[in-house]
């Protein structure tokens, strides 16, 4: 993601920012400019087709848990941004270990939405639902007895749109203890999010598409094979599938919906990544010998761009960026191998998203930028 210039004063700042380090103005996101506005501003808010001017809103839970930096396109009694307004259930905020937990995980939420909206992806909430227009919502839960206990947790996953997260995964500790005894290269809040998203647009987008289906279980297998028996296999003693250059991860080996999720997750990855890459002019170049596959352009739009450019990018710059990472003794930034299999499987995710824009409406444009 790129950075954001302060309306106030125009320092760069990250996403996550609400007070301006520059300045001191509190600022907030507004996700349809995709810029930040000073909240001092009065917006056009349009009400009835007709333009008025109004106080820039701010979401309901900026204003109730001081949670989240985005504005609101409405004046609605209790506003919730494009990211809050998804949320089903939300932790019990009176625990102590609650609060910076939840934080941590709508920040990671925020970042996924960013990458959906300028994907223009279609994006229903279980309210607007419809046949074959599955709504996506979120159960942030959390169980602090099960946790005294160090018993086992509510699990993350997802049914029919919606999306479980547990808290337990914003602790570092814990997620870093369960990365390790699943033997996982990677594992962070923002992949959770990727992943799980991944299986609702499976069934938003490619299970209602009898020809994106019939695509889908030439590259994924079929999905119709039993789930838990795939999940016994893969967790049993025998193990399950073994892990091949065919597939991302080891976990997309376990069934055809978790290798698309994997993979719509890795869609997802690059495109962030690249995107800010190229916002930052990093372009990597091979000081080493004359080694052509090295030397790309970012010359691109990632966000449209087909998968093969993108990986044929990602190669090289996720090689520099994991220099980058050891060199501060940090893990890889992107510790994964790109085969041909799994970019013929990202190229189907990528060519289904951008069909999806295409068919969905244009984000209506509520709100003008202060003049
Ligand atoms: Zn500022
Ligand atoms: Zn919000
Ligand atoms: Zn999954």
């Amino acid at each position: 993601m790129r950075a954001y210039a302060c309306p106030n004063c125009s320092r760069l700042n990250h996403f996550e920012v609400r007070v301006c380090p520059g300045c001191n103005a509190t600022v907030g996101y507004d996700p349809v400019l995709d810029g930040f506005r000073f909240l001092a501003d009065k917006a056009t808010v349009w009400r009835d087709g007709a333009g008025e001017t109004a106080d820039v809103v701010v979401c309901a839970n900026n204003n109730d848990y001081g949670i989240c930096n985005w504005l609101v396109e409405t004046a609605d009694s209790t506003p919730m941004c494009r990211a809050c307004r998804h949320n089903r259930t939300i932790p019990d905020i009176t625990q102590p270990s609650v609060p910076p937990r939840w934080a941590k995980i709508e920040e990671a939420k925020r970042r996924l939405f960013h990458t959906l909206l300028q994907l223009g992806l279609p994006l229903e909430t279980k309210a607007e639902e419809q046949p074959g227009r599955q709504g996506l919502a979120f159960d942030f839960l959390y169980d602090p007895a099960a946790e005294e206990a160090g018993k086992p947790q509510i699990s993350t996953g997802h049914e029919s749109g919606l999306v479980t997260l547990n808290l337990i995964e914003a602790d570092d500790a814990e997620r870093e203890r369960i990365r390790h005894k699943m033997g996982e290269p990677y594992r962070t809040l923002l992949g959770h999010f990727r992943h799980e998203v991944g299986h609702h647009f499976w069934s938003r987008l490619v299970e209602t598409d009898e020809q994106d289906l019939a695509a889908f279980r030439e590259l994924f297998g079929d999905e119709r094979v039993d789930y838990q028996q795939s999940m016994n296999a893969h967790y049993g003693d025998g193990g399950g599938k073994v892990w091949t250059d065919d597939y991302v991860s080891q976990y997309a080996t376990m069934h055809p919906w978790e290798d698309f999720a994997e993979t719509f997750a890795h869609y997802l990855h690059m495109v962030d990544v690249l995107e800010t890459a190229r916002a930052f002019d990093l372009t990597p170049s091979s000081p080493y010998g004359r080694r052509q596959e090295f030397n790309v352009s970012l010359d691109f739009d990632p966000y449209a761009a087909d998968a093969k450019t993108l990986a044929e990018t990602m190669g090289p710059m996720s090689f520099t960026l994991n220099a980058m990472n050891r060199s501060m003794g940090l893990p890889d930034l992107y510790p994964f191998h790109l085969s041909d299999a799994i970019v013929a499987k990202l190229d189907f995710v990528q060519r289904v998203l951008a069909k999806a824009r295409q068919g969905a409406p244009r984000p209506e444009r509520t709100t003008q930028p202060a003049q």
